[in-house]
């Protein structure tokens, strides 16, 4: 008999296989090496399970119709239904939804998450669209892919540029076309039509707990450790404000207009308020402005780009003054970057755990849903708290271990765990 495990495969191509894509698959390739997986099982692991790109046409608000390209991806069902945000950027594509799919796989192995992974997105510009034209483009969307969602299914969450009332109209068009009301179909939708407390701000606090941890691990010296935060959208602002309220010091933070900058400490509380009246950072008292790429390279002990993928590339890796980078936004540091970082002293803290925060109260949410049963902010806050130190100890202790950096050791118990359920439920037919 031929043995099949020691044949090199025969790979197909796929449509979803840009750049960004072959990254995330050689990421996969080289863990699976470390690790010495099944080369079956790996080639499994290394395409989407299924993909669907849908038009979305939509009557804007001067009478004329317009059609948008959406997408949803479900990289892997293994573990339970498929899980992950919808984002809405002029830079979506299959391969970044495909990419970002197989992320959340490994986030939701990683944190123990009963999910597979997904992800969503329409490609156009929202801060040029009214509300009733997202309204009307979320709602067709909806309908696009209804066959696919669901609360057995594959369940959204917003993401980029989406946000508690895009769930709320994707919930509403789910329900009114199945005939009942399913809250369940998605998760981070207002706490009103059965959100979950603290899912509004569970990202960035899960990033604020894996900063503490990170820094005790990392033994990153000091009472006040500094901070500085690229972006301050919803992880940002929020991780920003937590770590302020555990005594860290946030010397710097951004926005898409820019950052600003005061090495003895931002009074964060003050810097909220001023945001709600002025809608930017920039002009704060008692800091100086500076660029968002500026913003990266000031001294810091710890760096969260909070923002878009791809803003530490191997151009500006060298000239950062960080001890550690903890990921709040998904992709962040171009795989060069990482690697420069890790032989330059730079720990990195890779995304599928800094914030894994963000899903892991989704899956609260989910729970809750479907109990209808809801608990207390302060036993969500509890409960995300124990998950996401658990998960930092099995990655730093699997990095003590192995002396994989954190990226790679994250990566290496996400796969681990799917590789078992894989092997245990066979392959069909
Ligand atoms: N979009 C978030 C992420 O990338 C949350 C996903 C979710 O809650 O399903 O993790």
């Amino acid at each position: 008999m031929v043995s099949v495990k020691s044949a090199p495969p025969e790979r197909p191509t796929m449509e979803c296989q840009t750049e960004h894509f072959l990254m995330a698959q050689r990421q996969l390739d080289e863990i699976a090496l470390e690790m010495g997986l099944d080369m079956e099982l790996h080639e499994r692991l290394r395409y989407p399970k299924r993909a669907l790109i849908v038009a979305v046409p939509v009557r804007m608000d001067d009478g004329t119709v317009k059609t948008f390209t959406g997408y949803r991806v479900q990289h892997d069902t293994t573990l339970g239904p498929a899980k992950g945000g919808l984002r809405y950027h002029p830079e979506v594509n299959l391969g970044e939804v495909s990419t970002l799919a197989m992320l959340m796989t490994w986030k939701c192995a990683l944190m123990g998450l009963p999910y597979g992974g997904a992800k969503g997105g329409i490609k156009c510009e929202p801060w040029n669209m009214s509300v009733g034209e997202l309204e009307r483009m979320t709602r067709r969307y909806t309908s696009e892919i209804i066959n696919i969602i669901g609360p057995d299914k594959d369940i959204p969450a917003p993401d980029m540029y989406t946000n508690e009332q895009t769930m709320a109209w994707i919930m509403d068009t789910y329900s009114i076309n199945v005939g009942h009301t399913v809250p369940s179909v998605v998760t981070g939708k207002p706490v009103s039509i059965g959100g979950s407390l603290g899912r509004h701000e569970a990202t960035g606090r899960g990033v604020a707990f894996c900063v503490k941890k990170a820094v005790a691990h990392f033994k990153i010296a000091g009472p006040s450790p500094s901070v500085v935060i690229q972006g301050f959208g919803n992880v940002g602002s929020i991780s920003a404000k937590i770590l302020h309220e555990f005594g860290f010091k946030i010397v710097g933070v951004s926005d898409v207009f820019g950052g600003i900058y005061n090495p003895g400490g931002i009074d964060i509380p003050r810097l909220l308020a001023y945001i709600t009246e002025m809608g930017k950072v920039a002009g704060f008292a008692g800091t100086t402005n500076v660029s968002n790429s500026e913003l990266l390279e000031l001294p810091c002990d710890v760096l969260i780009p909070a923002a878009l993928g791809n803003q530490i590339t191997a151009k500006n890796a060298p000239n950062l003054r960080c001890k550690i980078v903890v990921e709040g936004a998904n992709g962040p540091t171009e795989p060069e970057a990482d690697l420069w970082l890790h032989k330059n002293g730079i720990t990195v803290v890779p995304d599928i755990l800094a914030n894994a925060g963000g899903v892991t109260v989704s899956y609260f949410e989910w729970v809750q849903g479907m109990m209808h049963l809801f608990w207390t902010e302060s036993e969500v806050n509890t409960r995300l708290e124990e998950i996401m130190n658990r998960a930092c100890d099995q990655v730093f202790d699997m990095c003590t271990k192995t002396g994989l950096r954190p990226r790679m050791a994250a990566l290496r118990i996400g796969v681990s765990k799917l590789a078992e359920a894989k092997r245990l439920r066979g392959l069909y037919p």
